[in-house]
């Protein structure tokens, strides 16, 4: 297989999570007697460019359909983070109601909501018809369509100033043609427009053993040092880049046409100093992601297989993909975990591709408290443990977080109602 962004031979395997369906895929009940796809799932360093990226399976068509069921307002911290992203644009870019703003891959419209509120004229682009839907009930235009060169050429016709602002938030890694797709940016953008995406820090994936993030809809695995690649490749550059705490450790990018006028930041050369200093570009610096990912795998079932052999209970909330990703290489089954909750009524009924547990409506935990709760999304744990706090508080309920091991986590101090504070 070539290298995605440089047509390098890749040569050299960072990680192997065996065989795994694709992580979207949930099943319907009467699926589960008739045979799964799993694809093998192996992450490959380019070190002509450093691009991470997983080995080619299968095509966007069969990861992205039209049952696609992540709807990103389920997550009400990442609502607010979308909602404060919308109001520091706007003021940093000074968006008016002359601006043009669009998003790719705006899933259900909540980001772009923000700017439909302030008057400044917008519009997505969102290949899953079912998001698409939620969106256009929100009065976010969307066009159901995945983003690339043809499609940023076709509205660039229709809006020849180009536009304002580009946002990816969540989108660069998960997009099959990274060249195809920063070419369009490039198409689209107006000559002094800016580009924002946000994109999880592969710095810290390996840092901190983040091996759950990996899945055959995640193709790249992104540093500061190769972004800049692909962007000079298109005639763009980097003006400005922040570090985030969303999904473990994300960067958002600001970038620009090369010749336009914006302004470098010191930020870019020692995030790029830092990613030298690890070697991020080299096999060494991956040296110990396998291990991390073998022991967190192992950890894991031993205690669900403790937990059953005391005859307790135990239950999983968060039916994410990075959760799939573990339970599949860890080879959870539903007789060790019986079932995860998960808020989002279109996975509910559910099960779970692969290791085939069942996902029900959160409502399970107060009919029947389990004894113990995996908490499986690690980046919004604070924000379930929250939620669930009354579920420890009543019924004594132990809240697990999973990596790098299962460790008992207490529900966070704000879980406290303001009025008991205020007392
Ligand atoms: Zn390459």
């Amino acid at each position: 297989m070539q290298c995605r962004h440089c047509a390098t031979e890749l040569s050299l395997p960072v990680l192997d999570l065996a065989h795994a369906p694709p992580s979207n895929a949930y099943l319907e009940k009467g699926q589960l007697r008739q045979p799964e796809m799993h694809f093998p799932l192996r992450l490959f360093l380019c070190e002509s460019c450093g691009l991470v990226q997983t080995e080619d399976f299968c095509d966007a068509d069969q990861l992205f359909d039209d049952n696609y069921v992540y709807f990103s307002s389920t997550s009400s911290s990442w609502c607010a983070h979308a909602a404060r992203f919308a109001e520091g644009a706007i003021a940093r870019l000074g968006l008016t109601k002359d601006s043009f703003v669009v998003e790719v891959a705006s899933n259900d419209g909540y980001l772009l909501q923000n700017f439909v509120t302030a008057e400044i004229p917008c519009l997505g682009f969102e290949p899953t018809a079912s998001t698409a839907e939620v969106a256009a009930r929100k009065g976010v235009e969307t066009r159901t369509a995945f983003f690339g060169e043809a499609e940023a050429k076709a509205l660039r016709e229709e809006k020849p100033g180009g536009a304002d602002l580009i946002i990816g938030n969540n989108v660069y890694a998960h997009v099959p043609d990274i060249n195809d797709f920063t070419r369009g940016l490039e198409r689209l953008l107006a000559n002094q427009g800016v580009i924002s995406l946000e994109f999880p820090h592969l710095l810290q994936l390996v840092k901190q053993g983040q091996f759950d993030t990996v899945y055959h809809e995640h193709f790249s695995y992104l540093s500061l040092t190769t972004v800049q690649k692909i962007f000079a490749a298109a005639n763009l550059r980097i003006f400005d880049v922040e570090e985030l705490p969303t999904h473990g450790g994300s960067l958002r990018v600001w970038g620009c046409r090369t010749t336009a006028q914006h302004m470098e930041t010191p930020t870019v050369k020692a995030i790029l100093q830092q990613e030298r200093d690890v070697t991020i570009t080299t096999g060494a610096f991956f040296k110990d992601l396998q291990s991390q990912a073998d022991h967190a795998a192992d950890a894991l079932l031993s205690f669900l297989l403790d937990i059953k052999a005391k005859g307790e209970t135990v239950a999983a909330y968060g039916a994410a993909a990075k959760g799939t990703t573990l339970l599949n290489y860890a080879r959870v089954n539903p007789r060790i975990l019986p079932y995860v909750c998960d808020a989002a009524p279109f996975k509910q009924g559910r099960y779970l591709p692969g290791c085939h547990v069942p996902v029900r409506n959160p409502i399970e935990l107060r009919k029947n408290p389990p004894q113990h709760l995996l908490i499986l999304p690690w980046n919004i744990k604070d924000e379930i443990a929250r939620d669930l706090a009354w579920l420890s508080r009543e019924h004594g309920t132990r809240f697990w977080t999973i990596l790098p091991y299962p460790e008992q986590m207490e529900p966070p101090a704000d879980s406290i109602p303001p009025a008991a504070l205020s007392a």
